[in-house]
């Protein structure tokens, strides 16, 4: 078989690369190691990511599953501490470009996109897994395998990794470097909510900081049909001091100790098991190589506390796209200054900002009394994803100017 492109994995990165390859001509192949539709964690997206889905020819697709799936149209973001409330609509934000988007069931979104790309001609070989990658002739080759045992090798002429949690190639090719995060665990399942409509602002994603413990946080994602995503988030430890090791058990007590989450969740239904992942902030120590890039979780991944990771996935496979179309067409191109660097710089400001969140610098600025409207735009973007905009000082100047406000805001 004979590809311009192999892309590991349907989930976002994978799809929205693989869209916008075809678009330009190219001849792709997804390897997705499941059937979807699939549980997927990281459900709350941000405006900026509507953008990708825009250029890629899927944004309509999405809206068109909207009612069908639950998506939930959502604006902004709400914190709690204790008895304060803060939030930011991301309407009103400084870059330019979307400012809102959905929280989604990633089970049915990322069916929906993968089925789009398909329809268009994308060949998606389901319950294929890649197993092994050839990187020293003339093209890369890589070793898969079908659901019945069979391998097989294909022949392309550059692979995406879009692999997210499992960094198929930074295994093969030894790429994986630690995170300097430290090892979080996230607990979290789906749940009836049945919280009265006047309690909850369901159009945006709600952030609560434990009452005892700044580094540990809740989320609570709405969709459309009166469920949510509920989830906590704290470094490993923190869940040695529950004596039930069943997860379900462990989540309920978490949220009976949490005041302001108990009432909130007074008459909900809690009617799936909870799941568990530990550990997965990660690094590598290059995002491509001859014939190869990683896209999305395949490469870095910080923290889910500000919902970036679909955004940020979505970002490296335009750049990628954009990058490889150079180099298929015969001109020179620089992967480190082109994808990776251009790359990184929205991811640090991100990194800055998820520091900043758990030592709370971030949590005193958000819960501050008296905001200024111009620089609440400029944290309004940040939130929204747009990271990337180097015209907002808190996207050039991100830690100088995160230190000076946190400063600001703990002397008022
Ligand atoms: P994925 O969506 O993980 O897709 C990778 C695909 O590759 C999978 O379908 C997998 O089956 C396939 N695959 C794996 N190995 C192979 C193989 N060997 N061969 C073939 N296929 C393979 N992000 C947000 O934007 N919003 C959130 O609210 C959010 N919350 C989060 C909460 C937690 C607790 C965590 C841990 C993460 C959260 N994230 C969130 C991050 C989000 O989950 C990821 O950033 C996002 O899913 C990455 O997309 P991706 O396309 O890179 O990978």
């Amino acid at each position: 078989m004979q590809f311009d492109v192999v892309v590991i994995g349907a989930g976002p990165a994978g799809t929205v690369a693989a869209a916008l390859l075809e678009a330009k001509g190219y001849r792709v192949q997804i390897i997705e190691k499941q059937h979807f539709p699939r549980f997927s964690i990281g459900e709350s997206l941000l405006p900026y990511c509507m953008e990708f889905l825009e250029e890629a020819g899927l944004l309509e697709a999405v809206k068109a599953a909207a009612s069908e799936h639950h998506f939930q149209f959502k604006n902004g973001a709400a914190f709690v501490r204790g008895e304060k409330y803060s939030d930011f609509d991301f309407q009103r934000k400084f870059s330019e470009g979307p400012g809102t988007t959905y929280q989604v069931q990633r089970a049915s979104f990322d069916h929906v996109l993968a089925k789009e790309v398909e329809a268009r001609g994308v060949g998606i070989s389901w319950g294929h897994e890649i197993i092994s990658v050839d990187l020293d002739g003339d093209n890369p080759v890589v070793g898969a395998k079908d659901e019945e045992g069979n391998e097989y090798s294909i022949t392309t002429s550059f692979v995406f990794d879009a692999s997210g949690f499992g960094r198929v190639l930074p295994r093969l090719l030894e790429l994986d470097r630690p995170s300097n995060f430290p090892s979080r665990t996230s607990l979290f399942t789906h749940i009836e909510d049945n919280i009265p409509s006047n309690e909850f602002d369901r159009e945006k994603i709600r952030v609560t900081v434990h009452h005892q413990h700044q580094d540990v946080w809740f989320w609570l994602i709405p969709f459309s049909n009166g469920r949510c995503s509920l989830g906590v988030v704290a470094k490993s430890e923190f869940f040695e001091q529950f004596e039930s090791s069943d997860p379900q058990a462990c989540l309920r007590q978490i949220i009976d100790d949490e005041p302001s989450l108990k009432e909130l969740l007074r008459h909900a239904n809690f009617d799936t098991p909870a799941r568990m992942i530990t550990g997965y902030s990660s690094d590598v120590s290059r995002l491509w190589g001859d014939g190869f890039a990683l896209l999305g979780n395949a490469g870095e991944f910080l923290d889910p506390v500000f919902s970036s990771g679909v955004t940020i996935a979505m970002k490296s496979a335009k750049l990628a796209v954009e990058t490889l179309d150079k180099q298929l067409k015969g001109q020179q191109v620089d992967w480190q200054a082109e994808y990776a660097e251009p790359l990184s710089a929205g991811v640090n400001t991100f990194r800055v900002f998820v520091e900043a969140w758990y030592d709370g610098r971030f949590q005193d600025i958000i819960f501050a009394e008296n905001r200024s409207t111009k620089i609440e735009e400029m944290i309004s973007s940040i939130l929204a994803g747009y990271a990337w905009d180097e015209a907002n000082p808190y996207v050039k100047e991100s830690e100088r100017r995160m230190n000076t406000l946190a400063e600001l805001c703990r002397l008022s």
